[in-house]
């Protein structure tokens, strides 16, 4: 079956309340669509328009109708998530978690450089000595200002700083730069691997140190685990905000990777304050479990949206699988 000629069994719009700002919203909608396979989701961020919107439906409809893959580990490392909150909340959400990894946000508008390393040195409190960070800078800075706010966090012993420029070409040139200053930090690609139209430039520009690969925005489980396969670099996976149902499609990705060397973005059910399913994908000593997840059929109940917004993602999906019969 392919994505064109899919008939969902059932669908619903779901709109899940957040415990804090993330990505701009408080509230994640998405559509939930049932197939052969079981559940699955569609849930492309606002911001993405056109034939970006396609690949999400196609790995919705691959999760809906194939088996996962076969998984080489029963459980998958995860990080936890921690928003551009005050240093309070931070330790708070840190601790919490029960994960030994986490990924701080930075650079967030409006904040300073010091309530970026005020969170990070709440968060080490939290998780201790033993504890791993990383920071993401959703694509903030020019290569200037990259190369002077790297210089300071080199200090701070990350596992790496994910997408600090926007441009494939400017963490080429921010990365020959450091390597040139002497400054040990390594770059992660996020955005300019999932909203790249050649994800592999990355590789080829020898832009980054680490990719982190989403389900969704790359055509799904299998697209990943090939492009995993040529980009030739140590893999997170991360999820792009699902519900239960749709990180469980993260989770059967990272389970399958021959070599999983960092804990992946994978804990984000916790920025939820309801989820679909009975069980959330929630880490328990910093780990996920392996498997399916099926939603909870009164949950859903409660947590659909309005009729306004059932609308608008049905239209958005009409117009995005009319772009896939003509792409
Ligand atoms: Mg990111």
């Amino acid at each position: 079956m392919t994505a064109a000629t899919f008939d969902p069994v059932e669908s619903v719009v779901v709109s899940l309340p957040m415990t804090t700002r993330f990505r701009g919203i408080t509230t994640r909608e998405v559509l939930l669509v049932r197939g052969p396979a079981g559940w699955s989701e569609w849930g492309p961020f606002l911001d993405y328009t056109g034939d970006e919107l396609v690949p999400w439906w196609q790995a919705c409809v691959a999760w809906a109708t194939e088996p996962a893959p076969t998984p080489v580990r029963a459980t998958v490392p995860v990080n936890c998530t921690i928003p551009a909150v005050g240093p309070e909340r931070a330790y708070e959400m840190a601790q919490v978690s029960g994960c030994r990894t986490a990924k701080i946000k930075i650079a967030e508008p409006g904040q300073t450089e010091a309530d970026d390393l005020a969170r990070i040195e709440a968060v080490r409190d939290a998780l201790g000595p033993d504890g791993r960070l990383r920071v993401d800078a959703n694509a903030a800075w020019d290569v200037d200002e990259a190369e002077r706010r790297l210089r300071r966090l080199a200090r701070e012993d990350l596992e790496y700083v994910e997408q600090p420029c926007p441009e494939v070409t400017e963490l080429a040139e921010l990365r020959r730069r450091l390597a040139r200053g002497g400054v040990d930090i390594a770059i992660a690609a996020d955005e300019s691997i999932r909203r790249s139209a050649d994800p592999l430039r990355v590789a080829e520009l020898e832009a980054a140190d680490v990719a982190v690969l989403k389900v969704q925005p790359l055509g799904g489980v299998r697209a990943c685990l090939e492009l995993a396969e040529r980009i030739g670099l140590p893999v997170v996976v991360s999820s792009a905000l699902e519900t239960s149902v749709g990180l469980a499609a993260g989770v059967a990705l990272a389970a399958a990777l021959p070599d999983l060397p960092y804990a992946c973005g994978l804990n984000t059910a916790a920025l939820f304050t309801a989820d679909v399913a009975t069980a959330p994908l929630l880490a328990v000593d910093g780990e996920l479990p392996v498997g399916r997840v099926e939603p909870d059929l009164e949950l859903i109940t409660t947590l659909t949206a309005p009729a306004d917004r059932q609308q608008f993602w049905r239209e958005r999906l009409a117009a995005t699988r009319r772009l896939e019969g003509t792409t």
